[in-house]
């Protein structure tokens, strides 16, 4: 599997690359702020973006997707739940709306969708082999706002019981940098995230 961690623009964001050696086949998550920086390093690569994925709608994580449709051609995927938003604040428009547990394909790397609500509705953790790419839901040492317009206070426990319950050994890549690494695990934020602690 091919995998890229990208800081773009001044807040901090990641934007990753994930695709398929053997077929070339390739998805963007929240490829924001700095699009071309970011389709240089997936053609560099040799990958062929299928999939423009968001991990929710909020600006700073999709604010690079008209840019990366255009160069690319990929279709825009997020969750059915705030396709409305996408269309109405920050077209284009969605081409997939995604549900939890689906499951979009790139030739031999399979990427799975949980819905993780709370952040905003339709916030999505997305799982491929043992990475999860947790947006704003999750960040090293902390987790993403629940006072924004759509942020759910009740949804976000059920959330973090739910990321709790997952393998210690899944390995974290967050939205923003705001830890003290780039990079955690469920195990390890188990420990030390105040969001993950059993209370
Ligand atoms: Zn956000």
């Amino acid at each position: 599997m091919i995998f890229k961690q990208v800081e773009v623009g001044g807040m901090l964001n990641f934007a990753y690359i994930l695709g398929d050696k053997e077929s070339g086949e390739g998805l963007v998550i929240d490829p924001s702020w700095e699009p071309e920086k970011i389709f240089n390093i997936a053609n560099g690569e040799g990958l062929t973006i299928k999939y423009i994925i968001n991990t929710h709608c909020h600006e700073d994580h999709v604010n690079g997707n008209a840019k990366m449709k255009e160069m690319t051609g990929a279709l825009v995927a997020i969750h059915e739940d705030e396709a409305k938003y996408l269309r109405h604040f920050f077209p284009p428009e969605a081409d997939v709306k995604l549900r939890d547990k689906e499951v979009i394909n790139l030739g031999k790397v399979n990427v799975t969708v949980i819905h993780t609500p709370g952040h905003s509705p339709g916030s999505i953790c997305l799982m491929a082999k043992d990475r999860l790419f947790t947006g704003d839901t999750l960040f090293v040492g902390s987790c993403g706002r629940i006072d924004l317009p759509g942020g759910d206070g009740s949804e976000f426990k059920k959330t973090m019981q739910r990321l709790r319950n997952l393998d210690d050994s899944l390995v974290i890549y967050p939205g923003h940098n705001y830890g003290d690494t780039t990079v955690s695990t469920i195990g390890r934020e188990k420990q030390y995230n105040p969001c993950l602690l059993t209370s």
